[in-house]
């Protein structure tokens, strides 16, 4: 087999996979580990899956550098089921009724604002949105309640294209990370915050699994109408299998832990990350075509949203790419224009190919 005909796929979630990751899964879907079925057909408490979910756990851990005192959880219902979880497992920790706080920077945190207002008082610390979710509020303009139980974040915006690029001082305030867009595409120091979490669809695996990374005293303090599949402390008691766990999203998400550990783990990601966003944007920043409107502090290096200056020729350059073997750079509805996701899985060699054809449609408009 040859991978000749996959195309670069700069979708934002599902986004494309390693291909090496997927021919290991296609060789091994009729038999899996000598045992005659796949791994989707075998029951999620034996001991061959159990041995698969412990690897999954350890070699996440090594690559996050997640230390004992963190669980990792594996539940369902997306990053959208923890902006419901969060303030049910959280929010009671509160000294005067549940509250917690919330900065806007995007459309995926404007979200968990918005859901945590059914469990508790949601109080917003500072917001973006007049700035069109193009920066990310200075710290001396937010306004921090002292009696939250957490202060959560989006350290991705997915949509707009901002990304923290530190975890913001709060002193010994809890900090919760939504991490769903940039989990293990740069270093980042577990202990910083409380809790991290993130669905695997976009720099992990398949859709269906979510990773919750809590630090273990922040469990066992949520709300007695907490669904059991959402409560922490009864998942990792359960090992995260207190109803059936996606099997087959834990076992792909596994062997894209192993792909990023042979080739250098995270602190490798990084550079290559660097590398392929600096390209993208420069080539952006010199171009008479092309714009991006995010504050340059603050860009991501997983998502890179642009706009052509010229909008009458979003059509012809979305056909012309996706027939260049360049596909899914429409941006999101709500932020419009274009956008370029390129996760771990995302070569330098697709990021140069899609600069070599906006230069040439650029040349030729
Ligand atoms: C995609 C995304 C989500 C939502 O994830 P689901 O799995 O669809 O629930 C939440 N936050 C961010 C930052 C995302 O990119």
């Amino acid at each position: 087999m040859t991978f000749d005909r996959r195309i670069f796929n700069f979708a934002a979630g599902p986004a494309t996979l390693p291909a090496e990751v997927l021919q290991q899964a296609s060789e091994e879907m009729l038999n899996w580990r000598g045992l005659g079925c796949s791994v989707m057909e075998i029951s999620h408490r034996g001991p061959e899956f159990m041995a698969l979910y412990e690897e999954a756990l350890h070699d996440m851990r090594v690559l996050m550098g997640i230390p004992d005192s963190y669980a990792i959880l594996m539940l369902q219902g997306g990053g959208i089921g923890q902006n419901a979880a969060v303030p049910m497992n959280l929010m009671p920790l509160a000294k005067n009724g549940p509250k917690a706080d919330f900065l806007v920077t995007g459309i995926w945190s404007e979200k968990s604002f918005l859901e945590a207002q059914k469990y508790g008082q949601a109080h917003l610390v500072a917001s973006s949105k007049d700035q069109q979710f193009t920066t990310i509020p200075a710290s001396n303009t937010w306004h921090l309640s002292d009696d939250a139980a957490y202060l959560h974040y989006c350290a991705n915006e997915t949509i707009g294209g901002v990304e923290f690029q530190e975890v913001p001082d709060v002193g010994d305030r809890v900090l919760v990370a939504d991490i769903s867009s940039n989990i293990l595409s740069r270093k980042m120091d577990v202990t910083q915050c409380g809790v991290w979490f993130a669905g695997a669809q976009k720099n992990i695996g398949p859709a269906g699994v979510t990773f919750v990374i809590v630090r273990r005293d922040l469990m066992g303090h949520q709300m007695a109408i907490t669904p059991s599949i959402w409560d922490w402390a009864k998942e990792e008691a359960t090992q995260s299998m207190f109803n059936t766990p996606p099997t087959f999203a834990i076992y792909l998400s596994g062997l894209v832990f192993k792909w990023l550990l042979k080739r250098g783990g995270v602190a490798e990601m990084e550079r290559i990350n660097l590398e392929k966003s600096t390209l993208l944007y420069n080539y952006i920043d010199q171009s008479g075509l092309y714009e991006n409107r995010v504050d340059p502090r603050y860009r991501s290096r997983t998502n890179v949203t642009f706009f052509l200056k010229d909008e009458s020729l979003n059509a012809a350059f979305l056909a012309q790419s996706s027939s260049a073997g360049l596909a899914a750079l429409r941006g999101h509805k709500a932020a419009g224009g274009m956008r370029a996701s390129i996760y771990n899985a995302m070569p330098l060699e697709g990021v140069q190919a899609l600069v070599e054809f906006m230069r040439e449609f650029e040349r030729r408009a």
